[in-house]
């Protein structure tokens, strides 16, 4: 699994839990790093729509 924003692959631990989060964006959800969920923070659902 790749971050939608930086491309980056995104690690994923026990439990299937990914390192990052889901952001919905037009219905879909789209999964995006730990890093760039912190760097955007609520950012982010606008940084996606672009
Ligand atoms: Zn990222």
């Amino acid at each position: 699994m790749k971050c939608t924003l930086c491309k980056r692959k995104i690690e994923i631990s026990f439990l299937n839990k990914i390192k990052g989060t889901y952001v919905k964006v037009k219905g879909k959800l789209v999964p995006v790093c730990s890093d760039c969920q912190k760097r955007y923070g609520d950012e982010l659902k606008n940084v996606l729509k672009v």
